[in-house]
């Protein structure tokens, strides 16, 4: 960390110690003074700003003599309520910090569905906002029974990475009759990144029987159903110790250095691990490529939202009014979309970058 960054971060916590100690003095007066009437503490901007300081600030009392006030510090990241519990403005205690790789904000999210028909114009049929620290993936159910609930649910719903899992992509077919089409996550283990290596795809799984086979034709001797420590399904499966400990394959399979330690695997439920070792085996093909890229046409709305629209400044306080901005801005951006469509104007071609143009040249 740089001198100068160190003197900018330590500048930032002054001042905002600063802010922290007035504002602990207006509560005091309010709080602890006997002839403050009754009624101040009632109002609730008091509150929210009692319940914000608690949030942002604590007394630290380290290195305080006794019978002597604390000193009022700034919490660090590391100190802070959970984003989801804390309010970060007394302004708007809805409004919630959160992080997309190095953008950071304190506000709202907007999940946005619309049409993708190449020959028909494209509508959105789904706007949903949540506050910023709730994940995408805990977004794709609700947005499907809102489409439910208007009769707009589509045969597919493309998605990006964020809104899919194993148990998204089973239960949109099964409750919503709706074909989840996302990338999910590659396989990450180090087998599936070293050439030849064993990772899970490579182990037919028998379901009935309940065994696996390994790549040398081995069977699993063990098969035990656990949930995880996040509250996941799966079945722990095990191989012989013996048989693995003189497999000439063992260094494609397993890295322990210990001589005696089995092959191990962690499978998701039957229908879970089927589909998602389906979709790993064929989301790098063109065909699947090209079905994807449709997606891609939602960036463009999301574009025209907050260029054309503010879409990304929220114009009221808390979570149901800047709700409703969103839903209006979408009912805009229909009938902008309606006209051009009743007008003839075609749809704009999604943009490919020239980095991209130059891969496929
Ligand atoms: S190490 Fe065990 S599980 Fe892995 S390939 Fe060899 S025998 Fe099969």
């Amino acid at each position: 960390m740089s001198t100068a960054y160190r003197a900018c971060v330590a500048a930032r916590y002054e001042y905002a110690e600063t802010i922290g100690n007035d504002g602990m003095q207006l509560l005091a007066s309010i709080y602890e003074s006997s002839t403050t009437p009754q009624w101040l503490r009632q109002i609730p901007a008091i509150e929210v700003l009692r319940q914000t300081w608690l949030h942002q600030y604590y007394i630290d009392y380290t290195d305080v003599p006794l019978d002597t006030p604390g000193k009022l510090r700034w919490r660090n990241a590391a100190d802070l309520p959970k984003a989801g519990d804390r309010f970060d403005s007394p302004y708007d205690t809805d409004a919630r910090y959160a992080n997309k790789r190095s953008t950071t904000w304190i506000g709202y999210k907007v999940h946005i569905t619309e049409t993708c028909d190449a020959n028909d114009v494209h509508l959105i049929t789904n706007v949903e906002t949540t506050q910023a620290q709730l994940s995408d993936v805990d977004q794709t159910e609700p947005i499907h029974v809102s489409l439910e609930s208007k009769g707009l649910s589509p045969s597919e719903h493309i998605v990006d990475a964020g809104y899919v899992d194993s148990e998204l992509l089973i239960k949109s077919q099964i409750d919503f009759d709706i074909e989840l089409i996302g990338p999910v996550r590659p396989n990450v283990s180090w087998q599936a990144k070293t050439p030849g290596g064993y990772d899970i795809s490579k182990f037919s799984v028998e379901w009935d029987a309940k065994t696996v086979t390994c790549p040398q034709g081995q069977k699993s001797t063990t098969w035990t159903p656990a949930i995880d420590n996040w509250g996941n399904s799966g079945i722990n499966v095990k191989f012989p110790s013996k048989v693995c400990r003189r497999c000439d394959f063992r260094h494609l399979c397993i890295k322990s250095k210990s001589e005696s330690e089995p092959r191990k695997l962690r499978l998701r439920p039957k229908e879970e691990h089927q589909i998602i070792q389906t979709i790993r085996s064929t989301q790098d093909t063109d065909e699947w490529k090209e079905r994807y890229n449709t997606r891609a046409g939602v960036e463009g709305t999301l574009s025209q939202g907050i260029n054309a629209f503010g879409l990304r400044k929220a114009r009221y306080r808390n979570l149901p009014k800047v709700r409703l901005q969103h839903q209006i801005t979408a009912v805009a951006i229909n009938i902008v979309r309606m006209i051009a469509w009743l007008d003839g104007i075609p749809h704009a071609q999604t943009r490919i970058s020239r980095f991209a143009a130059l891969a496929v040249a």
